[in-house]
């Protein structure tokens, strides 16, 4: 019989941490929420209550399952609470360094048959595995950002994950109503690989003069029909977050075609990441963004 997960440990309670806790919840997981200060974990689980008002106010959910989902989430601080996860989904910032010792953490806390997973964007999923006792139980599980709105999920394995990992990942996934799309593990996965040198062209396309702001994001939305414009899809994933994976592809594959633009080099040098910080491919001050080239 397949492993069965009804806990869920999700480590790191930022803006994924948080999305995966809430459809976690909604599927019925029990979910522990852990983060470096127990404020952060609490703050997380205030920004889940309001996310699932929203969803009961659109009508997607009923005011019962938000209130059943929301008690299914405990924040906590520290992973001495993970001893009866069936699952830890590690999603903390994107550092290996940190991320090791996270995992190094758990050792003699998680159940031997637990399952290990990161949503990293870039960290090869073979090389933190190696860092665990279990590469056999270790997987990427990538969610896409925001987590309750996207309905894909990539599944890497890495080059020991065995198949009961691998089947009780993807059926944990569909429990939660996302699609799989499984991708071997090389730099950036799927989505990524493909994404960012598209927007990284669309900023070379800008840093070239051949068109401005405007006329690149027009062009893309009407011309090939896209919902939102390659710009102001970087100044939403973030700049520093989009120059970061051009840098793993570029380092990892080796290959003079994912060499990130200076103009984007320039942006994230100014501090101009994108909406986070208001400023980025527009300006977001106003009431509404305005090109900034
Ligand atoms: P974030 O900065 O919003 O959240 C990271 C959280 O990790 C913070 O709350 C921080 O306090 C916490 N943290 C730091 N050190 C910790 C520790 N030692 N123990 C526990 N918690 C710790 O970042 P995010 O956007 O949620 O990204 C998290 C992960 O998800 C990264 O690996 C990132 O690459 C990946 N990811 C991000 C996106 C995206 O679009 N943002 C999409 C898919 C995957």
């Amino acid at each position: 019989m397949a492993f069965e997960i009804r806990k869920v440990g999700i480590i790191g309670a930022g803006q994924m941490g948080n999305g995966i806790a809430h459809v976690a919840a909604l599927a019925g997981y029990d979910v522990i929420l852990s983060d470096q200060a127990l404020e952060r974990a609490q703050g997380a689980v205030a920004t889940i209550n309001g996310n699932l008002q929203r969803q009961v106010q659109k009508g997607t959910i009923t005011e019962e399952a938000r209130k059943t989902a929301l008690a299914r989430i405990v924040p906590v601080e520290g992973v001495e609470a993970f001893g009866d996860v069936d699952i830890v989904i590690e999603s903390a910032v994107e550092n290996e360094e940190l991320k090791r010792k996270i995992f190094a953490s758990l050792r003699g806390i998680a159940k031997p048959d637990a399952i290990l997973s990161t949503n990293t964007s870039s960290i090869p999923i073979t090389r933190l595995a190696a860092a665990t006792a279990r590469p056999g139980r270790f997987i990427g599980i990538h969610f896409m950002n925001p987590v309750p709105l996207m309905p894909l999920v990539e599944l890497i394995r890495g080059i020991a994950t065995d198949d009961d990992t691998f089947e009780t990942a993807r059926a944990f996934v569909q429990n939660l109503k996302k699609t799989v799309a499984v991708s071997e593990d090389f730099p950036a996965f799927i989505v990524n690989r493909i994404l960012l040198p598209m927007i990284n062209e669309a900023i070379y396309t800008l840093y070239e003069g051949v068109g401005t702001v405007e006329a690149i994001d027009t062009a893309m939305k009407l011309g090939a029909n896209h919902p939102m414009g390659p710009l102001q899809l970087a100044d939403f994933i973030g700049l520093d977050t989009c120059l970061a994976i051009m840098q793993v592809l570029h380092e990892g594959l080796a290959d003079s075609k994912y060499r990130p633009c200076p103009l984007l080099a320039k942006y994230v040098e100014a501090g101009w990441l994108g909406r986070k910080t208001n400023r980025g491919f527009y300006d977001y001050r106003g009431e509404k963004p305005v090109p900034t080239r």
